[in-house]
């Protein structure tokens, strides 16, 4: 792909380029992360970087899946930290591309680590986050002056695929009139009963977007205490995204899809 006229770093064989590829819409991936493909011998990708973006890579890059598929378990983490030192130390350019932001709950902290323990050169290229990017598309403001002044994004799975114990969710709720809840279809009903006993009441604005910046996005409106219910009903499934706060009532002017239409050409048919 041609980049406009601007000077792009050279990647240099032996060397890992741990990017995120944004959530989805290729037209959310960044210069970097395009110049990246566009010289990457292999790229490690994950189960949410799709086609389109793949199709990026230059003709004879070798591609290969790192994800979960088919209710196949997920290759363990240190097989892939791994597999990267081992492509770098056979001196290819090894790209290796992950969802939204690789720091971002993406395990890109856990590699990067890998590599610096394995003395492999690298560098990390930031890409637009699901929950921000994901958002906007969805016409879900993150702030409005008039409602928040502060989100804070956690994770519906930690580690070992529970929802977090270690938060206090009461000070969490106090503090921070938006969430923005990565991997939440998992446990959804148990987030909501968190969040009702932390305090927020059962009327408060949610919403679930899946598949943000797709084709395909989701977007479902409801509240804390209907929104498993109404999730249920309309068969939503992940990668979704739960928001919780006032913002998510501006969908209502932000989410038409004319507006979507103009947002992104690539994601007529949402909602
Ligand atoms: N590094 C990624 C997040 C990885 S965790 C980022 O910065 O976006 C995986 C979770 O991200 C999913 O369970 C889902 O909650 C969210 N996610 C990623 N892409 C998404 C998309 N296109 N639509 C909705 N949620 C998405």
């Amino acid at each position: 792909m041609q980049l406009p006229a601007l000077e792009m770093p050279v990647f240099q064989p032996g060397w890992v380029w741990l990017a995120g590829a944004g959530p989805g819409d290729p037209g959310l991936l960044t210069l970097h992360a395009v110049n990246a493909l566009n010289q990457a011998d292999v790229v490690i990708y994950d189960a949410l970087v799709g086609d389109a973006i793949l199709r990026c890579a230059r003709p004879n890059a070798v591609l290969e899946y790192a994800g979960k598929r088919g209710g196949k378990p997920s290759p363990k983490q240190r097989d892939i930290s791994l597999r990267l030192v081992e492509l770098a130390q056979a001196g290819k350019r090894v790209l290796r591309l992950k969802g939204g932001d690789p720091f971002v709950f993406g395990r890109g902290a856990e590699e990067a680590l890998a590599l610096r323990d394995a003395n492999i050169p690298f560098r990390i290229i930031p890409g637009i986050s699901a929950g921000i990017g994901g958002l906007a598309y969805a016409g879900i403001p993150l702030t409005h002056r008039d409602t928040n002044s502060c989100v804070t994004f956690l994770t519906g799975h930690n580690a070992s695929g529970e929802v977090p114990d270690s938060l206090d969710w009461a000070a969490m709720v106090r503090a921070s009139p938006v969430l923005v809840i990565y991997m939440a279809m998992k446990h959804l009903d148990i987030l909501v009963t968190k969040l009702r006993h932390a305090g927020l009441s059962g009327d408060r604005p949610a919403a679930l977007v899946q598949d943000a910046t797709l084709p395909q996005m989701r977007v479902l409106t409801s509240s804390l205490d209907r929104i498993c219910a109404d999730a249920q009903a309309a068969g939503m499934a992940p990668p979704a995204l739960l928001v919780v706060g006032e913002v998510v009532d501006l969908h209502a002017v932000f989410g038409s899809s004319d507006l979507q239409a103009t947002l992104s050409p690539s994601c007529q048919a949402a909602s």
